[in-house]
């Protein structure tokens, strides 16, 4: 049965309901990954669950081991992954509260943190034109608003590196090149899922605006966790939603995305990266 992966972003350390759980501590070549992986069963569909920050919320965004979490579900045979994470609004109809199904994302990291398997005598450029599996976020955008919240079926997400938050003048720049949310996470996972040819999506829920906003300077920490508490009740039941109505089989281009990627000559990858990469590039490379 085809595992559907879910990663946790601040907030959402568990889920609750998970029946027959195991916790899993995995090793991958890329090294460790944010914690325990939680597999089980949820609305009869076998999952698995990772907090990106780990429990207690103890890694940064700038310090987490994406290609090890990514890896990891790949390991346990995840072949859709729902990212749920919480966002800055850029755009003032994109309220507090608020969930988007981003469907793009622009990368502003420092490029510090490794968003590619591919690295050690072997090179491989996907298509990375649309980052998410539109059937996932479809599936993500209906089942939110057939619960009755405020869903935006598609944002594009800029990803800024962190740990602080933006300036003024950053937060205005984003603002005049269109950006809709922004955060400090998804796009490594979404580049890495994609190389890993597994389905990607963010469920993004709005904490607050950015300090681009007016009302940014009344906003205090106890209603920003406050939203947040929210939106993680509202995460879950979306998430639930979405479980249950994915179909089994997969039927995207994801599935099938690494096919015409691997540019290197198979005679001069090293053994080793062929081994390390086995779950990943096997079904073209022996
Ligand atoms: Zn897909």
């Amino acid at each position: 049965m085809s595992r559907i992966g879910v990663i946790g972003g601040s907030g959402l350390y568990q889920i609750e309901g998970i029946k027959s759980v195991k916790k899993i501590t995995l090793a991958t070549p890329f090294g460790k990954p944010s914690g325990q992986f939680i597999t089980g069963k949820l609305e009869g569909r076998e999952v698995v669950f990772l907090p990106r920050h780990d429990i207690g919320h103890r890694i940064a965004p700038s310090q987490i081991n994406y290609r090890a979490n990514i890896f990891g579900m790949k390991k346990l045979g995840v072949e859709r992954i729902i990212s749920v994470t919480a966002c800055g609004s850029l755009k003032e109809e994109l309220k507090p509260m608020d969930f988007v199904v981003v469907d793009q994302f622009v990368d502003r990291t420092n490029f510090a943190r490794k968003m590619t398997f591919f690295e050690k005598g072997i090179v491989a450029h996907i298509g990375f034109a649309h980052p998410v599996c539109h059937v996932l976020t479809g599936t993500l955008y209906r089942a939110a608003m057939g619960l009755g919240l405020r869903a935006h079926e598609r944002g594009t997400y800029i990803n800024m590196e962190g740990p602080a938050f933006s300036t003024l003048a950053e937060s205005n720049l984003y603002r005049s090149w269109g950006m809709d949310i922004i955060g400090m996470t998804n796009f490594a996972e979404a580049k890495l899922a994609r190389e890993a040819e597994i389905c990607y999506s963010t469920l993004a829920a709005i904490t607050d605006y950015d300090c681009w906003h007016p009302d940014h300077a009344t906003v205090t920490l106890e209603m920003v966790l406050g939203n947040l508490r929210k939106n993680i009740g509202n995460s879950k039941q979306v998430l639930l939603e979405t479980i249950r109505n994915l179909p089994e089989k997969r039927d995207c281009p994801c599935v099938n995305a690494l096919e015409y990627a691997i540019v290197t000559d198979k005679k001069y990858i090293p053994q080793k990266t062929k081994k390390d990469l086995k779950i990943i590039i096997g079904k073209y490379i022996k």
